[in-house]
């Protein structure tokens, strides 16, 4: 049992030659409209491991990590969650990866995630006045603007801790794609993001779901979660022509996976890139065939607190949440963060989670 009274503790990144430090932190004084969260449990997220590995740049030190879930432990003025509960102490919560200030262009717009004055968890540097700014920690303090949503106590916190990046950012790419029920829809790349694809997908009322993934096991976690067809890039064209591949979720970030997805869409249909979020090698088009075939192509990144709000819906209400939970094995305290990070690195399985207690 956490003790109240305790300082905060965070695991603060100092690069990838200073490493993690376990650091006190002073409790934060929050400002009008903040909340404290007390974290329950962080999962390590791909986008962490890219950060840890030196290939994505970051302000430094900080803190890293941002999937996650915890309990409000304290809240200045009045804040409410995406359904317009007031938020109290006690509360279990969930948070948008991102700031959003409601009012500049893009915000009005309907993309806040891309808020020109987005301040994003796990991403920024530790400042005297924003300390706890990532999910690697025993507590969290959200700023204004971050979008919160309840978290049922019935779902298990490893299930619930991926909603606000794999989870939100899924179903930001299937609403952006126009997924609907009826449709075939290929999912290509099959890790957190890509089972959570294929399931959500099967929740839509999906007519086929085809899993594309280069690792057999893999491609079996797909058929357990509802994939009616799985194969590796070989196979794709082929069922793609055999099912249809009205929507092309791509969250690999390969480039050949990209070419496949444009190659293979089917008429009328979307393509969704998600997957490619660093640099890579162009991939090619022919015009007239997109022109003839009435083909889209949408780029998604992050997400709304919309999209947050149905994610925790649907973890919650899946068939498959027990798969869920299966993808995450028992946590590593926050103090083994070097093994839990390690463990995340060696990739056995989807998620790595860090319990605070
Ligand atoms: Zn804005
Ligand atoms: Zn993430």
């Amino acid at each position: 049992m956490t003790d109240p009274s305790a300082l905060p503790l965070a695991a603060v990144w100092s690069g990838p030659e200073g490493g993690f430090a376990l650091e006190p932190q002073p409790r934060p004084e929050l400002a009008p409209g903040e909340v404290l969260v007390r974290i329950e449990l962080a999962t390590i997220c791909g986008s962490d491991l890219h950060t840890i590995a030196g290939d994505r740049p970051t302000p430094l030190p900080t803190v890293l990590g941002h999937e996650a879930v915890g309990v409000v432990e304290d809240v200045s003025g009045t804040v409410r969650t995406r359904d317009g509960k007031l938020v109290e102490p006690g509360q279990r919560v969930t948070w948008t990866i991102g700031t959003a200030c409601g009012s500049c262009r893009r915000c009005v717009r309907g993309v806040p995630q891309k808020c020109t004055g987005v301040r994003k968890y796990g991403h920024e540097a530790i400042t005297d006045r924003w300390r706890l700014n990532g999910g690697l920690a025993t507590h969290c303090h959200l700023v204004a603007g971050t979008g919160l949503v309840s978290v049922p106590e019935s779902l298990p916190a490893a299930v619930a801790a991926p909603a606000n990046c794999a989870t939100a950012t899924v179903v930001c790419a299937a609403r952006r794609a126009g997924l609907d029920a009826g449709d075939s829809v290929v999912v290509i790349g099959c890790g957190m993001l890509g089972l959570t694809a294929v399931a959500y997908a099967r929740e839509l009322g999906a007519e086929h779901v085809i899993a594309c993934d280069v690792d057999e096991s893999r491609r079996e976690l797909a058929r357990a979660f509802g994939a009616h067809a799985v194969g590796g890039p070989d196979e794709l064209a082929e069922y793609a022509q055999k099912y249809g591949a009205d929507v092309v979720i791509e969250l690999s970030g390969n480039h050949r996976a990209v070419q496949a997805a444009l190659d293979i869409v089917g008429t009328d249909g979307s393509v969704a890139l998600v997957g490619s979020v660093s640099p890579g090698p162009e991939v090619s088009f022919e015009p007239d065939t997109f022109v003839r075939n009435l083909s889209r192509v949408v780029g998604s990144h992050n997400y709304t607190v919309d999209d947050l709000a149905e994610a925790v819906l649907f973890l919650a209400e899946t068939p498959a949440q027990a798969l869920f939970a299966d993808l995450v094995p028992d946590a590593l305290p926050l103090h083994d963060i070097d093994a839990a990070v390690a463990a995340a690195r060696e990739g056995t399985a989807p998620r790595i989670a860090v319990r605070m207690d």
